[in-house]
């Protein structure tokens, strides 16, 4: 072959660290390096077959669209040639090599973190072609693009630091070929039989034919056109190895055929295990739309929406033309109204999962839940989210969730509210003051453990006639009629009187020692347990809210409403106080301990703003009360 004057480029440095990576981390499962490549060959046909149902040009239309597989035992080689759209120099540098696409440093940053297997995630992140290497001591890879003028052009390297790059001059046939060149420990991979088994195993669903030394071998099959009863669950598996390029089984499938109002099969995923890892695979989400079993988009973005874009899987239409464009799909009627029912019987499906195997869908929330409670504000199909939401609450065991539909049905008569309570687990929130009420009345409380959870019962409101109410916003007196349930075995005796009147203007003198820090210092009618709280008027989100959303923007911080201090008159700390404060109004140890109770109050409700003055004032009084054990000695 003739070829011009070589180039040569880098490789970025972030590409040599994956290919060191993917070395030693893929090692025991490098067979995979072929369902990549026959995956890019079959990205590279469909985008091919796209473009020509779109009516543009290319070059050779007479090429067959179809993967041709040879190797040479004694060479120590393999060749995966597809007649797809092929690369130009440019692309070529751009997608292999030099830029570091957004993938590969995702991809890095997710092993490094520890989070993920090599093998389960290299497909998600658009790094496999680099998995060749693990196999190859060289490869060439020989490509012309569609673009009837392009030239053809080599592309070489070992893998180490850098490649080439060769203009040819004879004519190449349209679409990439890749040549490798086996290490010395790899050359079980130019060997017919290995090489049948390992495309059967992992890439049988490719919908275009690939030839093995001239043989078909893989048997096309649209499973989803399938009857359900033709189906076994290993068939269901592997598909869904296939469309999630990756080696765990789904959690669970959903095949849908429907004929009514609009015809379309789908056959959707719900994935044991989230790999969108905080965020940074984003945007690798999407059904892949099909027309009578042609691929016309790749992950479209727009048949579910986003709160259900943990689901994988195909969506086929007999209905849809099939040189619809991206474009035009989007105003496409028949499309609205596929994505509807596709929306529609998904979320279907969940709840369904939810009543008749809540275990199952326990499980599916941990794992999925985190997009599931973004659905609020999808006025379309709300009642269907509202019933996917899962809580644990006051009344209900650990590891309980319950839906809203079961809040209400534990309601007491005359409950017109459903309470809730964010905070960092159950434990802060049985301790949480603003809780101790709700636990006096017996009536149950919603625990948030998520931020996201409160913003998302805060936007929803109502939950049919039911208002949502976080416990720290809830007008107490309406609790009024509650009989309490939980009488404390160690009640103090009531107060008298004068007692009474004395709080009151104990309270006054709290007041003016903590002068302008408070509106007001007030008696509790909601407090059983802890001495004082600190509620904050006209704030929009609660002080958990408030304190786990630190940082996150001006729009979550506190309006640093007034604030008033509430004080527990049936708590010991109090009563002696109030003890003290009846033998000397004037007693020293007043203002430090209503200081210590002020600062205490703020570093419950996440208000503190100088911990060491807190810590100073803890500090004397351990020594006050360490000191007293000292002098019993
Ligand atoms: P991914 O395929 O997930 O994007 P890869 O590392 O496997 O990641 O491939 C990088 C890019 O190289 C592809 O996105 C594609 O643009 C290009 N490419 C790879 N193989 C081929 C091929 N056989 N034909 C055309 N382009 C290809």
């Amino acid at each position: 072959m003739e070829t011009k004057a070589q180039e040569k480029f880098s490789f970025q440095a972030e590409i040599n660290q994956l290919l060191d990576i993917l070395v030693h981390s893929l090692y025991s499962s490098r067979e995979i390096f072929l369902r990549e490549l026959i995956s890019n060959a079959s990205d590279a046909l469909d985008k091919l077959r796209i473009l020509s149902l779109r009516g543009e040009e290319y070059a050779q239309k007479d090429l067959p669209l179809e993967i041709k597989i040879s190797f040479d035992k004694d060479a120590k080689m393999l060749v995966i040639t597809d007649t797809g759209i092929g690369m130009t120099k440019e692309e070529l540098i751009k997608n292999i090599g030099t830029i570091a696409k957004s993938g590969s440093s995702e991809f890095i940053k997710a092993i490094k973190a520890g989070d993920a297997d090599a093998k389960e995630i290299i497909g998600r992140f658009g790094v496999g072609f680099y998995s060749v290497f693990m196999v190859a001591e060289e490869v060439k890879i020989k490509t012309r693009s569609y673009i009837p003028s392009e030239q053809g052009y080599i592309w070489k390297s070992t893998g180490k630091g850098d490649f080439t790059i060769t203009e040819v001059v004879d004519e190449v046939n349209r679409g990439t070929s890749i040549e490798i060149y086996l290490k010395e420990d790899a050359d079980e991979y130019a060997d017919k039989q290995k090489l049948e088994g390992i495309i059967k195993k992992h890439s049988g669903f490719i919908s275009y034919p690939i030839y093995l030394a001239a043989e078909k071998v893989n048997t096309i099959t649209a499973l989803w056109k399938e009857p359900k009863s033709n189906i076994k669950p290993e068939q269901y598996n592997e598909f869904y190895k296939f469309v999630s390029h990756g080696f765990t089984d789904p959690e669970c499938h959903i095949h849908l055929s429907v004929d009514a109002p609009i015809q379309f099969n789908a056959l959707l995923f719900i994935p044991k295990q989230n790999y969108d890892f905080f965020g940074m695979n984003r945007d690798n989400y999407g059904l892949d739309l099909y027309v009578r079993k042609v691929l016309i988009q790749h992950q479209s973005k727009d048949l579910l929406p986003e709160f259900l874009s943990f689901v994988k899987g195909v969506v086929d239409s007999e209905d849809l033309p099939l040189n619809v464009s991206r474009e035009t799909l989007q105003e496409n009627a028949i499309f609205g109204k596929i994505a509807k029912e596709v929306t529609k019987a998904v979320l279907k499906d969940l709840n369904n999962r939810a009543k008749n195997d809540p275990e199952q869908y326990k499980r599916i929330y941990e794992q999925h839940g985190k997009y599931i409670k973004l659905g609020f504000n999808d006025q379309n199909n709300r009642e269907q989210y509202l019933e996917l939401l899962r809580f644990e609450s006051l009344n209900n065991e650990a590891g309980k969730m319950i839906s809203l539909t079961d809040y209400k049905e534990s309601l007491k008569a005359e409950q017109k509210e459903f309470y809730y309570a964010l905070g960092n687990s159950r434990e802060s929130l049985a301790a949480d003051p603003a809780v101790e009420i709700f636990k006096k009345k017996g009536l149950d409380v919603l625990f948030l453990y998520d931020p996201v959870d409160e913003y998302a019962l805060s936007m929803i409101g109502k939950y049919g006639d039911y208002d949502l109410v976080s416990v720290e916003k809830a007008d107490i007196s309406k609790l009024d009629s509650f009989v309490d349930v939980k009488n404390k075995e160690s009640e103090l005796p009531k107060l008298n009187k004068s007692d009474e009147k004395l709080l009151t203007e104990l309270a006054g003198k709290m007041k003016e020692i903590l002068g302008d820090k408070v509106k007001e210092v007030k008696i509790s009618n909601r407090l059983s347990e802890h001495a004082v709280w600190l509620t904050t008027e006209n704030e929009m989100y609660s002080s958990s809210f408030r304190r786990m959303m630190k940082g996150a923007g001006p729009m979550f911080e506190g309006f640093g409403g007034e604030k008033a201090l509430e004080i527990n008159k049936n708590n010991p700390v109090i009563r002696n106080l109030l003890i003290i404060y009846r033998g000397d109004k004037n007693s020293p140890v007043i203002p430090r301990v209503v200081n210590l109770l002020y600062l205490s109050a703020e570093l419950g409700s996440g208000d503190l703003k100088d911990p060491f003055v807190l810590v100073k004032e803890l500090n004397s009084v351990l020594d006050t009360f360490t000191r007293s054990y000292t002098i019993i000695k």
